[in-house]
């Protein structure tokens, strides 16, 4: 586990920047948190660390975002509308092993389509009250690959 306070987007986007540069293709990156929390503006610095010359959008109105001309291809799930549904027959396993880094919003309502394992961040507001720029932000590996990359980013976030 690994706990990071950031003080504004473009603290939480300096740490996703960093993760980036560690991925390698068919990541997968699960976002946790409220509205507001900052789980698309993380996916704006993976972007921007995996060189995507892109302005990154929530896709909630299309579920999902592909972005093709970065390092890597970036595949940004936001599946909040699956909440009644779920995300059977979606296909979503093409984008889980399509060869690039899937990061998923709302991934409770498609647990059922979820691989077992993946790095989870929760982004939590109101590290300290009144402050409304702070977030806390945990990251949970599952699996060996996981535990690496954390154990590399705790080192790229060192220097
Ligand atoms: P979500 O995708 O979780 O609904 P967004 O990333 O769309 O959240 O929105 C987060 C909002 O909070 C943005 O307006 C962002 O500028 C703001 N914000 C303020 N402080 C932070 C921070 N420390 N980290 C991330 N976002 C922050
Ligand atoms: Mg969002």
């Amino acid at each position: 586990m690994l706990e990071i306070k950031s003080n504004g987007p473009n603290e939480t986007q300096m740490v996703a920047e960093k993760l980036a540069a560690l991925l390698q293709p068919n990541d997968l990156i699960l976002l946790i948190g409220d509205l507001g929390s900052g789980k698309t503006t993380f996916t704006q610095g993976l972007a921007a660390g995996l060189k995507i010359d892109h302005h990154v959008k929530s896709p909630t109105f299309n579920i999902v975002n592909e972005y093709h001309q970065g390092r890597l291809p970036l595949f940004h799930l936001d599946v909040y509308r699956l909440e009644k549904t779920g995300g059977a027959d979606l296909g979503l396993e093409e984008y889980f092993n399509g060869g690039g880094v899937s990061v998923v919003e709302w991934p409770k309502f498609i647990s059922q389509e979820l691989p077992p394992e993946f790095l989870q961040i929760k982004l939590q507001r109101g590290v300290t009250i009144h402050d409304d720029d702070q977030r806390k932000l945990v990251f949970t590996a599952n699996g060996v690959r996981y535990q690496q990359l954390l154990l590399d980013l705790k080192l790229q976030l060192k220097k």
